[in-house]
This record gives C-alpha cells, sequence and structure tokens, in this order.
C-alpha cells in the first residue's frame, strides 16, 4: 500500500517528512552508550520485564564503533539506498539524557559539528529516554540544539496505567510522563510518545487510557506495538511457563483502531508494529509486515466507519489531565 498515493484514515509518517523536510527521511540510529535507572539500581535493576538485555539497543556501541564513525557509516548507508534523502540522528539505545550534562553536550557535538555539511544532510536529531531522566539542564542542552535543527524526544510511556508500569517493572508514573511531556513541549521541542499493546493487566482498556494520556499531552507523533516476547528478556520464562499471553493479530487490530480513535486527528502514527530481529523473537508469530498490519487496519476503519480521531474529545483529554 502507497500511503502517498492512498487517503489512509489515520496520519502516517512518510507524508509529514516529505511536507515538513521536503525529501524523504532515514533514521541513522546511533548508540551513545547510555545506561538506564532500570539497570543500574537506580530504580531497579533487571530492566523491564519486556525489554532484552541489550536495552533494544542498537548493536553499535557493542561494535566498538565510535559515534562520529557510527553517523558516517549511517550516512553512507542510507545514501546508497537513495540519494536524495534526508537524515535523522537517531539516538535510540537506553535512556539517553541519564548522563551527566558534558557527556549529553559531547555526544550531541558530534552531530551539531556535522550539520549542513554532511551528504545526505542530517534534518533533525531525536533522542530516546525515560519521562523521569529528562532533567531541565538536559532540556537546556537540547532546545540550544533546537536552534540549529529539528529536535524530537522520544518518551516511552508504554502504559497510562501505574499499577501495569509496577508490574512489568518500568517504575515510573504516568504522572513523571505528563510532567516531561509538558516541559518538552514548553520548549518547543517536537514530541514522540511510545506505547505497548498487550501489556499483562493492561487490556483493551489500558490501550484506550493510553491513547487518551498520549493525546491529552499533545504528542506530535506517536510509536505503538504489540506486546512481543524477546529471548534474554524476563517475560521469556513467564510465557514459557504459559503465564503470559500475547494479543493475536485480530485483537492487536482491534484494540489499535480502538487506539487510533482515541488520538487527536493531527498526531502523526510513527509505526502501528513492532520491530525486533526475528532471531529474537519469541511471540507472536503473526508479527505482520508493516503493509499488512496497516491494509488491516484500514480494513477495520472501513468496517467501522470510523478513523482517527472519531472517539477523540479534547474535553475528556483535558479532564484525563486535570485528574492526575
Ligand atoms: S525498556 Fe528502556 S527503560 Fe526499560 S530497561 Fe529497557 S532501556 Fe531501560
Amino acid at each position: 500500500m502507497n500511503e502517498n498515493a492512498v487517503d489512509l484514515p489515520f496520519r502516517t509518517l512518510v507524508p509529514w517528512l516529505v511536507e515538513r523536510y521536503g525529501r524523504p527521511v532515514h533514521r541513522v540510529a546511533l548508540d551513545a552508550g547510555s545506561s538506564c535507572p532500570n539497570r543500574d539500581g537506580t530504580k531497579g535493576f533487571g530492566g523491564c520485564t519486556y525489554c532484552d538485555v541489550e536495552g533494544s539497543g542498537t548493536g553499535a556501541l557493542k561494535s566498538g564503533a565510535d559515534l562520529a564513525r557510527q553517523l558516517e557509516v549511517g550516512l553512507k548507508r542510507i545514501a546508497r539506498r537513495d540519494p536524495d534523502v534526508g537524515a535523522i540522528a537517531y539516538f535510540q539505545s537506553y535512556s539517553n539524557t541519564y548522563v551527566p550534562i558534558a557527556r549529553l553536550r559531547e555526544v550531541l557535538a558530534v552531530v551539531e559539528a556535522r550539520l549542513g555539511s554532511t551528504h545526505p544532510p542530517i534534518v533533525a536529531v531525536s533522542v530516546a529516554t525515560r519521562p523521569d531522566t529528562l532533567s531541565e539542564d538536559a532540556l537546556d542542552v537540547l532546545a540550544e540544539l533546537a536552534r540549529k535543527t529539528d529536535v524530537w524526544i522520544e518518551l516511552g510511556l508504554e502504559t497510562a496505567d501505574d499499577a501495569v508500569q509496577r508490574a512489568i517493572r518500568r517504575f515510573h508514573t504516568l504522572r513523571d510522563f505528563e510532567d516531561a511531556a509538558a516541559r518538552v513541549k514548553a520548549r518547543g521541542l517536537l514530541l514522540v510518545g511510545h506505547a505497548i499493546l498487550g501489556l499483562p493487566g493492561d487490556g483493551r482498556e489500558g490501550a484506550r487510557r493510553t491513547a487518551q494520556a498520549l493525546a491529552a499531552a499533545g504528542c506530535d507523533g506517536v510509536k505503538v506495538h504489540h506486546l512481543m516476547i524477546l529471548r534474554r528478556t524476563q517475560m521469556e520464562k513467564a510465557w514459557r511457563n504459559g503465564e503470559l499471553e500475547v494479543l493475536d493479530e485480530v485483537t492487536y487490530v482491534s484494540w489499535l483502531a480502538d487506539f487510533v480513535e482515541l488520538l487527536a486527528p493531527e498526531q502523526i502514527l510513527h509505526r502501528i508494529n513492532g520491530d525486533s530481529p526475528a532471531e529474537d523473537l519469541l511471540a507472536p508469530h503473526w508479527a505482520a509486515h508493516k503493509n499488512d498490519l496497516r491494509a488491516r487496519l484500514v480494513a477495520e476503519f472501513a468496517r467501522r466507519g470510523t478513523r482517527q480521531g472519531s472517539t477523540h474529545s479534547p474535553v475528556n483529554a483535558a479532564a484525563r489531565v486535570s485528574e492526575t
């Protein structure tokens, strides 16, 4: 399905990127060697129960590549695929603002020094982090960079239910997310919120509450995927013991449609599917190709006669904020 040629019932990333940057844009994933308070004992040990031991990392750091080299290799790789693209320098692994400010400056300086002089051009910097590791000092540094290029902050919410957050050992709260999101927006940075549907104990209502929270926070972009069981995670054991179930594809598409209906019409869906190396994925195995899943979601909206934003209510979203 060509998302540029079809009037989809939801907003997708590629047309927005072309509109904003005047060209298709690809990510260059960078590993700054950051850590995570859920692994070093500050909040917990062992990480979130669904996170693999690499911390959803790019593997670049393991390969020993320094950042400048990672960037150079990544830019060459995307230019080989399409010479007319732009690049997003994407600090993906772990919690990238969970470092001393001097280190954050040092990391961002590697990209900043190359702005305007690379091919493909770097059009934005995207920084993934946890809501409880985004200090005002870190935001100062990021806002400074935003005077020169777009800065996206990717914040994991995953679920709006604090009890589920504790059960999956994520150890931050919805309030942490709302607070961090408001501070990102106040600095004029672009905000991308993450959600996982099908976390144990969250259910269909949980998916709906999470969508409302992401809408209320004013996320510019949303990434959502189904719960995946990966090797070397705490969930692997529970799943092997039959204590944990994952969503089948029909259920996921149905919950996803609920979720997207509750988002605001202008929010951009960066992703609706999971993405993990096949050798690490234990379940579910339906994990459809991105375009298949998109076609199924389109069909679900056609069946319902709805689209993104159909059940969105700015009033409910505002109420959601005032409850906390
Ligand atoms: S998912 Fe993120 S916050 Fe959780 S353990 Fe992995 S890197 Fe840390």
